[in-house]
């Protein structure tokens, strides 16, 4: 075990013509760093560069072996995208992703010269990818769906061993909810998160991940009726009973995305941004 969570390898060969190296970017938002994937082998493309470390896209380079075309991205935040038009400056690549939406903590750097919306295929002679848009985690949020081996490259939609941070206003937890019912329909025989290790029972991983955050929503209900006309932050103690108080910042957006969703279910009201139900 490292610091933040389990050791991985800094390089692994998943299946033919599908490779990852993981960023040196480990903490306690991105657990052992960042997961940078390589898809092809005549014809590279990069997933998720990471954020600008130049050892890390030095290694991009020198691992992928041929020559990259393409840098998809997930999303926009800076463990993920920021050296994306490092990258493509260095071999030429095409940007391929959503742009970064409106708000702090979005890289806008990453510039797409292609923007993909959901449905759309990006295929080469080597491999096919299927556009499946995710927002919830942030409202740019595509995962990546491998037609060969049915294997979802999820970003930090769905990650390895922790619950993704919903920060309003661009994380929308009704959004993210309805995303993973999505995913789940999908069919896929394996999850690659943007961190952490491959996920290969997706069914009950995203059941349970559905289930903790409705267990959630319900204490935070359960404590609103019990304490009506609080803030979020008077309400973080009622609800986060489980949570070192140092963590109660982040507790706080995340309570507050509940409240939103119960609010757009049509459940709670506020005024003066103190809740009823
Ligand atoms: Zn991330």
């Amino acid at each position: 075990m490292s610091a933040f969570g389990p050791e991985m390898p800094e390089f692994a060969e998943l299946a033919p013509g599908v490779r990852r190296i993981v960023a040196p970017n480990p903490s306690m938002m991105t657990g052992p760093g960042t997961n940078t994937y390589l898809f092809g082998v005549d014809e590279v493309a990069v997933l998720d560069p990471g954020p600008v470390i130049r050892s890390h896209l030095d290694d991009i380079v020198a691992r992928a072996g041929a020559a990259i075309r393409w840098i998809l991205v997930t999303h926009t935040h800076p463990d993920h995208s920021p050296g994306a038009a490092i990258l493509a400056d260095m071999c030429g690549a095409e940007l391929l992703g959503m742009p970064a939406p409106e708000g702090r903590h979005q890289d806008k750097t990453f510039i797409p010269s292609r923007t993909l919306a959901d449905g759309d295929v990006f295929e080469t002679s080597e491999f096919r990818l299927e556009v499946v848009h995710t927002p919830g985690h942030a409202s740019n949020h595509v995962c990546y769906r491998h037609a060969g081996l049915a294997w979802l490259f999820t970003g930090d939609h769905i990650i390895d061993g922790s619950t993704v941070a919903i920060n309003p206003p661009d994380g929308n937890m009704k959004h993210y909810i309805e995303s993973l019912r999505r995913v789940k329909d999908l069919g896929c025989n394996a999850l690659l998160p943007g961190h952490g290790e491959l996920i290969d029972d997706p069914p009950r991983v995203i059941d349970w991940i559905v289930d903790h955050r409705l267990e959630r929503e319900a204490k935070v209900a359960a404590a609103v009726k019990s304490h009506p006309d609080l803030t979020t932050h008077e309400l973080v103690p009622h609800v986060y009973t489980d949570v070192d108080p140092k963590l109660y910042g982040w507790a706080e957006r995340s309570l507050l995305a509940h409240m939103l969703k119960l609010e757009a279910d049509g459940v709670a009201t506020r005024s003066d941004n103190r809740w009823r139900i």
